[in-house]
Order: C-alpha cells, then sequence, then structure tokens
C-alpha cells in the first residue's frame, strides 16, 4: 500500500516514516509538510534517522496525492479536514490521529467520508487505550453515577498544544456511553476557584504537562471507601504508529466512510 506521511517532520511523522519502512504490505510515498518548512527539500529517512528514504519532502499536495493509495495524518485540525476532502476527491484512505477538533472540522471530516473517504479516525491508535476504554464503557455501566464518580487524569509532554488530549475524551466518551449520557452535557473540563461540591454524575478532566512524557492516562472510579483505577502508559510513539499502519491497511479493503481503531482492532461492541 503506498501511502502519504503528512506532517513528516514531526514528532508522530518521522516515527510514520520509520515504522512504514518496517511494515510488510507498507511502502513510502510521499512525505508533506507545510509551505515554509525548513524540512521541505529533506530525505524523509534521514529526518526519521533511518538513513536514506529516496523520498523527498515536499508541500506539492497534489503531486505527492498522485498515485498514492492513502494519507496518514498526525498535524493539526484544519489541515487533516482540508486533506480529507482531498482524499474525498481521490477514493483514498485518510487515516487521522490529529486530536483538537472542533465541530466545524469535525464535520468537514463527515462529509468527506460520505463523498467518498474511508477514514480511520481515533483519538488515540494504540490497542492498549482502545482496550482499555471498553474496561472503561463496562466499569462506567456497572458502576452507578449515584455511587461513583468518574474523573480522567492525564499527563503530556511539554508540547502538546490541545486540552484535554484526544485520549482523555475518548476515554471520557466510553465513561459518558457507558452511562449513558452525552459526554458535551456532563462534562467538566476545568475546575478553578470555590466551585462548590461535585455535581452527581458528570465527568470530570485534569490535565498535566509537562517534560517528554509520551502519554499517560488514568480513569478513576471513586465511591464511598474504595476506588478503581483503569490506567494505561505510553512509553514510545512506536504504539500510534503500528496503530495507524494497521489502520491504513485495513481500510484499503472498506467502502468510504468513518470508522475508529475500535472498528479496526475488532473491539467495537
Ligand atoms: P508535531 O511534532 O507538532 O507534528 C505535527 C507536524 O505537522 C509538524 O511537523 C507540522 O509542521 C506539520 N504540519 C503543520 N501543518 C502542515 C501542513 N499544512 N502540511 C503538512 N504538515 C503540516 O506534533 P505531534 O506530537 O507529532 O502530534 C501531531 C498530532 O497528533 C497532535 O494533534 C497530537 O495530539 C496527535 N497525536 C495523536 C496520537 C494518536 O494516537 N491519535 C498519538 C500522538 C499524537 P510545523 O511544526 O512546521 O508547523
Amino acid at each position: 500500500m503506498k501511502l502519504v506521511v503528512l506532517g513528516a517532520a514531526g514528532r508522530m511523522g518521522r516515527t510514520l516514516v520509520k515504522v512504514v519502512s518496517e511494515t510488510e504490505g507498507a511502502a513510502l510515498h510521499a512525505a508533506l509538510e507545510r509551505s515554509g518548512s525548513p524540512a521541505l527539500g529533506s530525505d524523509a529517512g534521514m529526518l526519521a534517522g533511518i538513513g536514506e528514504a529516496g523520498v523527498t519532502i515536499t508541500d506539492d499536495v497534489d503531486a505527492a496525492l498522485d498515485g498514492a493509495d492513502g494519507i496518514v495524518d498526525f498535524t493539526v485540525p484544519a489541515v487533516s479536514a482540508d486533506i480529507a476532502k482531498r482524499a474525498a476527491e481521490r477514493s483514498l484512505v485518510h487515516v487521522i490521529g490529529t486530536t483538537g477538533f472542533e465541530a466545524e472540522a469535525n464535520d468537514a471530516i463527515l462529509a468527506a467520508a460520505d463523498a467518498g473517504a474511508t477514514i480511520v479516525k481515533s483519538g488515540n491508535m494504540s490497542l492498549g487505550v482502545n482496550l482499555l476504554a471498553v474496561l472503561v464503557e463496562q466499569a462506567a455501566r456497572a458502576l452507578g453515577p449515584e455511587a461513583f464518580d468518574i474523573e480522567v487524569l492525564e499527563m503530556h509532554h511539554r508540547h502538546k498544544v490541545d486540552a484535554p488530549s484526544g485520549t482523555a475524551l475518548l476515554l471520557g466518551e466510553a465513561a459518558a456511553t457507558g452511562r449513558g449520557i452525552a459526554l458535551a452535557d456532563r462534562s467538566v473540563r476545568v475546575r478553578d476557584g470555590i466551585t462548590g461540591p461535585r455535581e452527581q454524575g458528570t465527568i470530570g478532566f485534569a490535565t498535566l504537562r509537562g517534560g517528554s512524557v509520551v502519554g499517560e492516562h488514568s480513569v478513576i472510579l471513586a465511591g464511598e471507601g474504595e476506588r478503581i483505577e483503569l490506567s494505561h502508559a505510553a512509553g514510545d510513539r512506536t504504539i500510534f504508529a503500528r496503530g495507524a499502519i494497521k489502520a491504513a491497511l485495513w481500510a484499503k479493503e472498506k467502502p468510504a466512510g468513518l470508522y475508529s481503531m475500535r472498528d479496526v482492532l475488532g473491539l467495537a461492541g
């Protein structure tokens, strides 16, 4: 499968270039960066630390997509939304790991999936976190809001620009599904000052940022006299890249539409 890595000079982009080179059935077709990026003209493999790949980083989107089967994209929401439209025009696979989407960009992704792109989008591409989400959903269903409060705690490196993390929101969604509520109506994303007592049935978020932490998440179900914690720690970005390439290979055989990592991993209920 001929893959285009979008954001090829980024933390995830470099990891993707490396993992593509190690994955049977996947090949690096092109590597894209934004116009003006200092990485333009560099060899994508050299930048990823795997030696020459023979693919020069470019900002020419049309040339990069010509002859490609799919795009793997860990960039920023506005870019992902624009590329999804182009993926629809060309009936391509588009794997979106980007996080921090607002409604407008999310709507654009949905429209692209309707218009012919095969999109896999997830705030976390790792097997472990997607399994954790299944467990969180079960726990939230079993432990009702009268007896247990749910809080999602996350920590990431100092460069991360969105909060709560896409993974924290994914886990919050899983908890909300288990409780049969809409996360948007019942989430408490920040607390500051005299907040009053905790409102029953809400799902709280707490965000920590610092150093080089790749990603740590805990979902805490706190009751009277007992507490359950379901946690995941990512030690290496490779887990996300492997998941993303697996998603691309899986999506190649699927009709256009919007899929999640739970679909890819066979964890969908
Ligand atoms: P990063 O290092 O900042 O990488 C993003 C890259 O995209 C940068 O090189 C950036 O270039 C580039 N870019 C910006 N605009 C572009 C454009 N128009 N065309 C092509 N490339 C463009 O960030 P990261 O740590 O790799 O994370 C990227 C995203 O993935 C974030 O949203 C993060 O939360 C998410 N993420 C998701 C998962 C998951 O499993 N779903 C895991 C890890 C990270 P400049 O820096 O030059 O602007």
